[in-house]
């Protein structure tokens, strides 16, 4: 999967080729101009030569670099900083020798490649462009001109390319200064948001058993309370308190004891489903807030709880079994949360004197 720096670096790619496709669509356009209107730029220049070598053959090599140029950002996207880079070079070099004579900026055309270079953010690119370009149109000067023009003509246009190819790193470095800002500042974000989302976990969930604790039952049974006064819908709420547990801490032993209560808490979390809420409340106690259906529904709900424990193998207890009661209650309309606990307590305590492992309905 591509990140979003690829992408953008991918669209940049994308927008350099175009604009390199866009010169020459220009230059065609203006070779075709002059074509037309007949005049070559000197007198004796015939028209037909000026067809073939300063328009065909140039175009031919530009339109085939280019071709490859699409090629190689396709395929093999690993190489399209670099293809560009030589690309818009050499562009630039075709353009130079085959615009005519007469053409006195012809060497000023060495610029795109140090745009290019700079749009693509690479400073190496830059001022390997930059010493290509001073190199190849000083010595295309030198070759061209008489000898008294030759050497305003080499400071002017090397001035040109020098001073482009400064301001283009000035360009890069201030891009390459706020992207790094903008990577610090994201890389921040990230970090704080990680860490706000652990905070919350430790803040809410109970370390031993993974479910959340007191503190976040209290603070979710008040707003669904709140809620369900404007918009009353079934609420129900169980208390479980495992059976005779004392005993099994005194005869396994703490560690023994806590291996019991996770298997407990892993019973009940396997059987709510995603709208329900469970907590340890405290101890060996647990609480649990249905909201998916009626007091039928949620009664089947905690006994399948219930058996699921009574019918769980710890293989720590030696073969003893754990069981748990169950007091259930259904809240009713402008019940408090203190009032519902309360009345699920009560199931509970009514359980435990009738025999334990057993769910009563208040
Ligand atoms: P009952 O059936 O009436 O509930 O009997 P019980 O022995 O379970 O009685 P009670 O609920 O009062 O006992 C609670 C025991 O739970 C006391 C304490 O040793 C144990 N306990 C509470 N918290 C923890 C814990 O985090 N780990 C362990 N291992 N034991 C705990
Ligand atoms: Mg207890
Ligand atoms: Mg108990």
């Amino acid at each position: 999967m591509s990140t979003p720096i690829t992408a953008v670096h991918n669209r940049w790619t994308r927008i350099i080729l175009n604009m390199l496709w866009a010169i020459l669509g220009i230059l065609i356009a203006g070779q075709l101009l002059i074509f037309i209107s007949g005049t070559t730029i000197e007198a004796d220049f015939p028209s037909q030569q000026y067809l073939t070598h300063y328009v065909l053959l140039p175009d031919t090599i530009l339109v085939s670099l280019l071709t490859l140029l699409e090629y190689i950002i396709r395929k093999l996207s690993s190489y399209a900083d670099f293809a560009l880079f030589a690309g818009a070079n050499i562009m630039g070099m075709v353009i130079t020798l085959f615009i005519h004579l007469s053409v006195i900026a012809a060497p000023i055309v060495m610029i795109l490649p140090l745009l290019v270079s700079t749009l693509m953010l690479n400073r190496r690119y830059l001022i390997l462009s930059a010493v290509t370009g001073i190199l190849f149109s000083s010595t295309l000067i030198v070759l061209q001109r008489e000898s008294f023009a030759m050497i305003g003509l080499i400071i002017i246009n090397d001035s040109v390319l020098f001073c482009t190819a400064m301001t283009g790193l000035g360009v890069i470095l201030r891009g390459q200064e706020l992207t790094s800002s903008l990577e610090k500042s994201v890389n921040s974000e990230k970090d704080l948001l990680i860490r706000n989302a652990l905070m919350d976990r430790t803040t809410k969930i109970d370390p031993l058993t993974n479910l959340y604790n007191h503190k976040t039952y209290h603070e979710y049974m008040e707003k669904l309370l709140a809620h369900s006064g404007d918009n009353p819908y079934h609420l129900q709420l169980a208390v479980i308190d495992i059976d005779n547990f004392k005993s099994v801490n005194d005869t396994y032993g703490h560690a023994i004891g806590d291996i019991a209560l996770k298997s407990v808490a892993q019973r009940i979390q396997e059987h709510i489903g995603p709208d329900d809420f469970a907590a340890r409340y405290g101890g060996e106690e647990f609480v649990i807030i249905l909201t998916g259906g009626d007091s039928g529904k949620a009664l089947e709900q905690v006994e399948k709880i219930r058996q699921s424990v009574a019918a769980t193998v710890i293989p720590e207890l030696d073969g003893r079994m754990i069981t748990i009661s169950i007091g259930l209650h259904e809240c009713l309309p402008g019940e408090t949360k203190e009032q519902a606990f309360q009345a699920a307590d009560d199931g509970l305590y009514t359980a435990k004197k009738s025999g334990k492992n057993l769910t009563v309905v208040q």
